[in-house]
Order: C-alpha cells, then sequence, then structure tokens
C-alpha cells in the first residue's frame, strides 16, 4: 500500500508546476537584466540570474489582445482570428490551460486577461474587465463582480498568495497565470512610487528626435510621437483646470486615429482613474500632481519643441518606471512565497510581457511596429535542476511557442495545429536540436488609435524585409547587425538587391508554412 502510493505520489511530483508571469506593454529596456540604463528590477532579475534569458525573444503582432490570443493558443493571429484589439477572439478554440486541467493540473488565473470574454480552462479567476483600474480596481469574479481597494500591482499579488495559501490543491501541480496591469498607459503608479520617481531624472534614447526620414512613411505618418500625440492631462497627469486656466498657451493635440472605434479602449481621461481614488488616496496623489501642474504652468510656455519633448519624456518615464518598480517588487514577494513554502524547486517561472514598448525610440511611446523595442519582448524563465542559472540565449523565439513549452514541460501532449514550437531544447541547452533561423510578424489594427500602418514581415538574426500594405505599398530592409537601431532602410540599395530577393523568398515560404496570404488578409480588413 505504502510503495504504491509512493510510486504515484512521486510520479505526480514530477509534474512541474508553472507559474506565468506577464505585465502588459513591460518594454526590454526596463529590466535590468536586459539593460539597466532605466531602471532595477533586482526581482525579475532574480529570474534571469537563476534560469534562462531570452535576448531575441520576439511576438508575431504586437498589440495587446492578439497576443494574448497567440500566446493562449500558439497559433497566430490569421489563425486565431484575434487579429486586432476590434475583431472578436472565438471563444470555441482549444487554449492551453484547458489542456493543463484536463491533465489534472489545478489552474488559476489572477489579473488582466483583456479578452472581451472570461477565460477558459481555469478553476478560479478575477479578472479585470477590459482594460481595468490601477487604483480600487474591480474584477469580474465566477460568481460576481468586486471592488478591491488599493493598487492594482499589490492587489493581483495579493489575489495570487491568497489562493496559494488557502486554495492550493497539494496533491496535484499547478498552473497559476499572475498577469499585471500594469505598465500599460496611462501609467498611474502606486502614490509612494508615484513620490520616489517624480524625483528622478532618466537618461534620453539616442532617436528621441528621430525624423523619420530614411524609411517607410508609415514611421512619419503614425501618431505615438511623445511631443505630438502625448495627452498633457491624461499622460502627463498636468490638471485639466491647469490646461484650462493657461488657455491658448497650451497647443491643441490633434489625432485622426483615436476617432476610429477604439478610443475608448484606450487610456481613459485624466479623470478616470484619479475619480476612482479615495479621499486619503486622492491627498496622497495630490501631492505630486499640484508640483506637476506649478512647474508645467510656470515653464510650458517658455520651452521650445526640444525642450517639451524632453520635459514630456521625463513625466513618462517617470511614470511608466515607477508602475514598474511595484510590478518588480511584487515580483519579488510571490517568489519569496515560492521560496519560503518549498514550491520554487518544482516550479518553472516565466516572465514576460505582452510586447515590447517604445520608451522615445524614435520620438515614440506604444507598440504595434516590427521595429525592435516593440517587436522584442521580454523572456526570461527558470526552472531549478532543469535550466542552468545565468544563461543568455538569442535564438528567434517567439510568444507562438509558449503553449507548445509549456505542455511538453508538463508531459501533455500539443494539438497539432498548434504553430509554435516547443522551447524545450533550448532551455534545456540542446540547441542542436532548434533549427528555425527566421520568424514572421503580421499587424493589422489600422486604421485605428495610433495609425500604424498594416505591415508583415520576416526578422532573421541578420535581417529585417517588411511590407507596408493595404493604402500604400512600402518595404523596408534593415542590417540588424550594422544598424541595430533600424535608421536606415537599404531596400533600394544596390549593394542589398541580393539580400532583398533572397529575403522575400524566405518571406514566402514562411507565409506559406504558417499559412497566410494576401486573400486571408482581406478578410480582416475593415
Ligand atoms: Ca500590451
Amino acid at each position: 500500500m505504502i510503495i504504491l502510493c509512493l510510486a504515484s505520489c512521486k510520479q505526480e511530483l514530477k509534474k512541474p508546476n508553472i507559474l506565468f508571469i506577464m505585465s502588459d506593454d513591460h518594454a526590454y529596456q526596463a529590466i535590468s537584466a536586459y539593460d539597466d540604463k532605466l531602471i532595477e528590477t533586482p526581482n525579475i532579475d532574480r529570474i534571469a540570474n537563476e534560469g534562462i534569458l531570452f535576448s531575441n525573444a520576439s511576438v508575431t503582432n504586437s498589440i495587446c489582445a492578439p497576443s494574448r490570443a497567440t500566446i493562449l493558443t500558439g497559433k497566430f493571429s490569421h489563425i486565431n482570428g484575434k487579429v486586432d484589439n476590434i475583431f472578436p477572439f472565438d471563444t470555441s478554440q482549444v487554449t492551453f490551460p484547458q489542456l493543463f486541467q484536463k491533465a489534472g493540473y489545478q489552474t488559476a488565473m489572477f489579473g488582466k486577461l483583456h479578452f472581451g470574454n472570461n477565460p477558459k480552462g481555469v478553476d478560479d479567476f478575477l479578472i479585470l474587465p477590459g482594460q481595468g483600474h490601477y487604483i480600487n480596481p474591480i474584477f469580474i469574479g465566477k460568481e460576481k463582480d468586486t471592488v478591491i481597494t488599493g493598487y492594482v500591482t499589490d492587489i493581483i499579488t495579493d489575489l495570487t498568495i491568497d489562493w496559494f495559501e488557502k486554495k492550493r490543491d497539494e496533491s496535484k501541480p499547478f498552473l497559476m497565470m499572475y498577469l499585471h496591469k500594469a505598465p500599460h498607459r496611462a501609467w498611474w503608479p502606486s502614490p509612494e512610487k508615484f513620490e520616489e520617481f517624480y524625483n528622478k531624472t532618466f537618461p534620453e534614447p539616442e532617436t528621441l528626435f528621430d525624423d523619420y526620414s530614411n524609411r517607410a512613411s508609415a514611421a512619419s505618418s503614425a501618431e505615438m510621437n511623445i511631443l505630438k500625440h502625448m495627452h498633457l492631462m491624461q499622460d502627463n497627469k498636468v490638471y485639466p483646470k491647469t490646461i484650462e486656466e493657461m488657455g491658448n498657451l497650451v497647443e491643441d493635440i490633434t489625432y485622426t486615429g483615436e476617432d476610429r472605434g477604439v478610443r475608448k479602449a484606450n487610456a481613459g481621461p485624466f479623470n478616470r482613474p484619479f475619480n476612482r481614488a479615495n479621499k486619503e488616496q486622492k491627498k496622497l496623489y495630490d501631492k505630486v500632481l499640484q508640483k506637476i501642474s506649478s512647474d508645467f504652468k510656470e515653464n510650458w510656455p517658455k520651452m521650445n519643441d526640444i525642450e517639451k519633448t524632453k520635459w514630456k519624456y521625463q513625466r513618462y518615464m517617470q511614470d511608466y518606471l515607477a508602475t514598474i518598480s511595484s510590478v518588480d517588487d511584487n515580483v519579488g514577494r510571490v517568489l519569496d512565497y515560492l521560496e519560503e513554502n518549498n514550491l520554487s524547486d518544482n516550479t518553472i517561472v516565466v516572465y514576460t510581457s505582452d510586447q515590447g514598448f517604445y520608451l522615445g525610440e524614435h520620438g515614440w511611446y506604444d507598440k504595434r511596429f516590427i521595429y525592435n523595442e516593440s517587436f522584442k519582448t521580454p523572456l526570461l524563465i527558470k526552472w531549478p535542476n532543469k535550466i542552468k542559472p545565468g544563461i543568455t540565449n538569442d535564438e528567434m523565439v517567439q510568444n507562438l511557442d509558449f503553449a507548445q513549452t509549456f505542455l511538453e514541460a508538463a508531459g501533455i501532449e500539443s494539438p497539432s495545429d498548434m504553430q509554435g514550437e516547443s522551447l524545450l531544447p533550448l532551455l534545456l541547452q540542446n540547441n542542436e536540436k532548434w533549427t528555425r533561423d527566421a520568424v514572421y510578424y503580421h499587424y493589422y489594427e489600422y486604421p485605428s488609435v495610433h495609425m500604424v500602418k498594416r505591415h508583415y514581415g520576416i526578422v532573421s538574426k541578420e535581417y529585417k524585409l517588411v511590407h507596408y500594405y493595404y493604402d500604400i505599398d512600402e518595404w523596408e530592409l534593415f542590417d540588424r547587425k550594422n544598424d541595430p537601431k533600424e535608421l536606415n532602410n537599404l531596400y533600394s540599395d544596390v549593394n542589398y538587391q541580393k539580400v532583398v530577393l533572397e529575403m522575400k523568398e524566405r518571406l514566402s515560404e514562411l507565409r506559406l508554412k504558417y499559412k497566410d496570404s494576401d486573400e486571408l488578409s482581406k478578410k480582416f480588413i475593415y
């Protein structure tokens, strides 16, 4: 009897737990394991120090809900149908948590899903409706919705740890989806971090004043420039009454994209997050908000465009990085919990974001483009005794691969129509088994907020070839090794014509392999 139990229990124990941590819009430039110019993230770095850091991880479509759909289904946007934040997700599709649940895992999800419908395949969940709120957020639960007082990043962590303490079934392995809303726009920090980061100054990226020359026209027609398109009120947090008082001393910011149906899906007006704060919280926020507004009132009218860009960039970084600092503290709390409860050894911990983000590179905020900062996404994985500590891998891996990776690690068979590849050979350093040498990308959400043209492309370690279509027909080729900042389009350069032809052929092969085509793209036009 005892022997039998030991044998079966041991077999169950062998199945690894999975803790999947994902933030929303967390740029790799804001993780010190990748780059410590902007911020130290000692807790997220723990995952890299104890495991593997992927330096060439990317997404298949750099925008929130489509990335989440790709992660959950293991399929490209054109196959799972969630091509942008507008097209609905077909909930009859198989997502990897359902397969874990069926295989006997205990499954849970806390935080931001951003799907428009409830998650399938999770035993317990509390998720934010849509974009959710930073302050005193509402959560959708299985039985009822609830409002929880406090700061969203702390609360999502409390819910996660609370589930481990009270609901975890020790006889089963778990899959925990711990999903942060931060650092999504409009970058509202906790009151403490707001105050702390308002006093900091951050280095500017080299391309903050990019003039978009030597690029296809999509770069200059996009509406995500810090000077021209970032909101003074909702983003930079100048009081609406200050702007009003200043009258024509403040220029109007104009957009074409924000009226196109997804305005409400983006960050709300200044008042929305702030008005959710209670009296006590407002008092704390007001301490900093007053300083911002009085500085703005005094100095803005004297500034030229360069100084205005610099001012807005600092305000942006102060808030964005303050929200990251809370994420890092909270990731530390969860990692500590696993360690203190002897769960670390048998748990795969993954840290990633649903895509990258521009932190002033090319003068931008936001994402969407195949250019590096939004195409790349952070990916750190630890799995004690399996993944060697402190290794870096530069293979071209994608969020497309996550589902099959987790399924293989858990010994669950992947559906044959998933389109990624398990990263297990790379995690276990059997790199010779990895054969992919280029990845495919396709962005759809246009015309819409930020007005980034539709485009698809191929990226290898050496080159990036991009085709912009729909209302333009333009190409870009970048030499990634010689032009890592992607400032020189070589598509028409005589010295690169052989490369263009080669990359075009490889792009056609990838489109065929992944079943994408011009014909299929027409299905997603509105
Ligand atoms: Ca996102």
